[in-house]
């Protein structure tokens, strides 16, 4: 069966044309063309004949299927469905911001974290995503742009706040950062990558010895413990406490600082209390706060505060010196904002 080429990171890909014995400038040259080039059709032009014949027997470099696009007539977000080779599908959004994207990927299909305020948890897991069908994310998204949106195909930030914990996907993740993250690759730099985690601490613990630099959100939504096992059952595996005290003891890079994100529920945890609680455990930290209102999906049991209530949380937070944004959703008329990404609908 042949190989996908998108699996591969640039020493793996190294490794097989050196075993076989290939023109030793074929890595590069694939990469190039692959991670650099808008356009692949002749991609294959410059490489010798003879290493030609043996890439095209072995490698595989089809990508995810685009199935829907929607196009968000507010703020010009991006949701793709993707239809993967065993039907499955998953979901991708670019964000934009002065011409320039965010794009949110997705690491599994499904969520087994099945928390209570998210559309993705409701589908279940149902499987890990491989490398290729991450780096595929990005690189049909980036082509989409090219064709649709010519001179927009910038796309600076990738978080991995799609559907999926990747912190349960840890190898699939990684290999695909390195693939982001390399020189040959799309060369994006290691502070411009975010993975967002529920709180899974082996994967924690992965993440800081081995992708040392891409930078961690952590979904926190409550600083007490009997909400935060409402909202996110793994919490009674890996409570806050824990958390906090292992991520305490990573070493961070002068400009690095974790992102804390806190939806805002009304009348949930939404009060000056819960405010002042995440002030005091966040005091002090190379800290960084997102407080995202809580978006609605099809049946969903919450509803979001009014803005008066979140400027109010965000006020006390500041008495704390921690930077805080309320991010604004995006995309939402697409259900392309957070926790409105379920790839059954
Ligand atoms: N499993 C990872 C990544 C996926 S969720 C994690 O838990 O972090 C990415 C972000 O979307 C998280 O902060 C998550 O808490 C947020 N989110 C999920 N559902 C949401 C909803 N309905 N409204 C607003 N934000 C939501």
């Amino acid at each position: 069966m042949k190989q996908s080429f998108y699996d591969l990171n640039y020493s793996d890909l190294e490794a097989i044309i050196n075993q076989n014995n290939l023109n030793c400038s074929a890595a590069a040259v694939l990469f190039n063309w692959h991670y650099k080039k808008k356009e692949t059709a002749q991609c294959h032009d410059n490489i010798a004949k003879s290493s030609l014949a043996f890439i095209e027997k072995n490698f595989d470099f089809s990508l995810p299927e685009i199935d829907l696009v929607h196009e968000s007539t507010k703020d010009r977000t991006v949701k793709f469905l993707f239809k993967l080779k065993d039907q499955h599908k998953v979901e991708t959004v670019l964000i934009p911001f002065n011409n320039k994207y965010s794009i949110c990927l997705s690491s599994q299909v499904g969520c087994a974290m099945n928390c209570s305020f998210c559309f993705t948890g409701e589908q279940g897991l149902k499987r890990n995503l491989i490398t290729s069908e991450i780096v595929g994310q990005f690189l049909q998204a980036w082509r989409w742009l090219a064709r649709n949106r010519p001179g927009e195909e910038r796309i600076l930030n990738i978080v991995f706040m799609g559907q999926g914990e990747p912190l349960h996907n840890f190898d699939a993740v990684k290999k695909a950062c390195e693939i982001f993250l390399s020189q040959h690759g799309t060369s994006i730099g290691v502070q411009k990558i975010t993975i967002s985690t529920a709180g899974y601490i082996p994967g924690l613990k992965r993440w800081s010895e081995e992708i040392p630099g891409v930078n961690l959100a952590l979904s926190l939504h409550s600083p007490f413990a009997e909400k935060r096992n409402e909202l996110i059952p793994i919490n009674k595996k890996y409570p806050l406490d824990e958390v906090l005290t292992y991520i305490d003891k990573i070493p961070l890079n002068k400009k690095q600082f974790i992102t804390y994100e806190y939806i805002l529920i009304k009348d949930f945890n939404d009060s000056a209390d819960d405010a002042e609680k995440l002030g005091t455990i966040l005091a002090g930290k190379s800290a960084y706060i997102n407080l995202i209102p809580f978006n609605a999906f099809p049946g969903s049991r919450y509803e979001s505060p009014d803005l008066a209530k979140i400027e109010k949380f965000k006020e006390v937070l500041d008495t704390f010196k921690i930077p805080t944004l309320i991010r604004i959703a995006k995309g939402d008329d697409v259900l392309a904002a957070c926790g409105q990404l379920n790839s059954n609908n």
